[in-house]
């Protein structure tokens, strides 16, 4: 065995540097995080080649003493606790001491500060393992700027796992999207190799937040979401809530702020998706944007270095404060006689008020393996509807589309399947029965109700044909008289404009026209 020995402190920091400096990203989560800590009501961010070249962030903030930025550098010296007890109630972001530290030695770092507008301001310097302890005059208004360049320029070993400049920089872009929605009362500006990539004033009103939301979360987001507010038991929920119309394919709207940090954290996912449970279908997301507000004695920040995780010290409180803040926000969503529409044909609808029933009972309803069967989870227990008429529009489509046949409620389709399985000849849906608010059809086959969407299962059978089609001889394509506009995220924009190739095999041409408008000029025939 080697001999035992003490590794240089600039050493253990470059091994310590592995837990909180992954990548470029994680360098602006931590320096951001020190800006808002120092209180600033601005902050500009610079980033070149993904951050890997330079990293540059200059905050309005208190600023750091001239005897102090030495210290700063240092690992485990923090100006934000001082004893144990403070740990307990953590109000800043920061309180490890360890972020400047790590980021120093993996990269090239200048620190300049100034806590007054007057006089000059003080820098020091740090590369890698090189640390000039001598503090020089340097220009600087109040605030404070941290320059970080050649990431891991000493960690060959580290900078293979850095994916391309693009990559990195959507990640920065995440945590700057993040952060700033964290705080609203902060301006932020992002550029990436000198081009404007953010310039967001302070958002002080309601409109002025919203307004950042909407850049930040795309338009879509804020236009299908209700705001929120509620306060019990010493705890405060607030911020926007999608509409189940708006759920998502994946997990990737979900924006959880505890005191303004962001985090994930089970309690909160399992509250939401339970929140959520009775009106999404299974297999897709809610999308949020939410702040909970908790006494900072309450909550433990302190378990994992990159603080990305929470422990509430009264676990079940939390789960039931969000569960039941939800739960009633999204009952209160669905007052008037709306149908909403989910973007995998899958539909929920709710009472009108002037017909006030409570649901009986959730009919959960199943069906077979047809392709175009579209399956609903309708709350209903309307069976007024029953009496209404058919239209004879929608059955003819249902007909024409065989899914259905047309034939009264017949007791003898159970006794005939039980006999030998499913004939051939009973449509993949079994038998009309009504029409329900004009939008459903009821039938019935061998597994009981089935409430069909004819909208949501035309679009179903319209997707299997795109498919065919798409495998076989190529999706035909035909140019729209008038190009179609579309309002998106710049970040929607960017994927759709990446992936126009993609696009285009799939019969749509589109071009961007703006910052957040797309152009649809071409569409598949089929959905003329
Ligand atoms: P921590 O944030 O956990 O305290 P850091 O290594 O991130 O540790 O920062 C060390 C110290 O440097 C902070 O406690 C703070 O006093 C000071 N500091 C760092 N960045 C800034 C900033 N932008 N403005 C003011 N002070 C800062
Ligand atoms: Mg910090």
């Amino acid at each position: 065995m080697p001999k035992i020995q003490q590794l240089s402190p600039r050493l253990s920091n470059q091994i310590a540097a592995g837990e909180v400096v992954e990548r470029p990203a994680s360098v602006i989560k931590e320096l951001l995080e020190n800006s808002l800590d120092a209180g600033s009501s601005r902050i500009d961010i610079d980033v070149e080649q993904g951050g890997t070249r330079l990293m540059r962030i200059r905050d309005n903030g208190s600023g750091i003493e001239k005897d102090d930025l030495p210290l700063a550098l240092a690992r485990h010296a923090t100006s934000k606790i001082h004893r144990l007890e403070d740990l307990e109630a953590v109000a800043t972001l920061g309180f490890r001491g360890e972020a400047l530290a790590s980021v120093s030695s993996v990269s090239r770092l200048l620190l300049v500060s100034n806590t007054s507008d007057q006089g000059s301001g003080w820098q020091v310097a740090a590369e890698g393992d090189q640390m000039r302890t001598t503090v020089t005059p340097a220009s600087h208004r109040q605030g404070t700027t941290v320059e970080v360049r050649d990431l891991f320029f000493n960690t060959p070993a580290r900078r293979k796992f850095l994916k391309t400049e693009k990559t990195e920089f959507s990640r920065i872009d995440d945590v700057v999207r993040k952060i700033a929605l964290s705080r609203f009362r902060t301006g932020f500006t992002l550029t990436h190799n000198q081009r404007t990539i953010h310039s967001l004033k302070p958002a002080l009103t309601q409109s002025e937040m919203e307004r950042r939301v909407a850049l930040l979360c795309g338009p879509a987001f804020l236009e299908n979401s209700v705001f929120i507010d509620r306060e019990a038991a010493g705890l405060r929920l607030w911020g926007w809530l999608a509409l189940p119309a708006f759920s998502r394919s994946q997990a990737d709207m979900q924006h959880f702020y505890v005191n303004d940090r962001c985090i994930k954290d089970k309690v909160v996912m399992h509250a939401l998706r339970q929140a959520y449970q009775d009106v999404l279908q299974h297999g897709r997301h809610p999308a949020c944007l939410l702040y909970l507000e908790i006494e900072p004695a309450n909550v433990d920040v302190n378990v994992h270095p990159t603080k990305h995780e929470v422990r509430f010290r009264d676990s079940r409180l939390v789960h039931d404060f969000l569960f039941r803040s939800l739960h009633r926000a999204l009952a209160d969503i669905v007052p008037g006689d709306k149908t909403v529409r989910t973007h995998e044909n899958a539909a929920v609808f709710a009472a009108s008020p002037d017909n006030p029933f409570q649901p009986r009972e959730n009919l959960s309803l199943q069906l077979g393996s047809h392709a175009a069967a579209s399956v609903h989870q309708a709350q209903m227990s309307h069976y007024q509807c029953l009496h209404e008429p058919l239209s004879e529009a929608r059955i003819e489509q249902a007909l024409a589309e065989g899914l259905v046949r047309a034939e009264p409620a017949n007791p003898s389709v159970d006794k005939e399947v039980n006999h030998f399985g499913e004939p051939d000849d009973i449509p993949p849906l079994g038998y009309a029965i009504a029409q329900l608010k004009g939008i459903y059809i009821l039938a019935e086959n061998r597994l009981g109700l089935i409430v069909v969407d004819m909208h949501a299962a035309h679009e179903r059978i319209t997707y299997e044909q795109m498919k065919q089609a798409l495998e076989g001889e190529g999706i035909r394509s035909q140019p729209l008289l008038v190009p179609e506009s579309l309002a998106v995220s710049e970040r929607e924009a960017d994927a759709a404009v990446e992936n126009r190739e993609n696009f285009l095999r799939l019969g749509i041409a589109l071009e961007r026209a703006g910052p957040e408008t797309l152009l649809i000029r071409q569409v598949p025939v089929l959905l003329r």
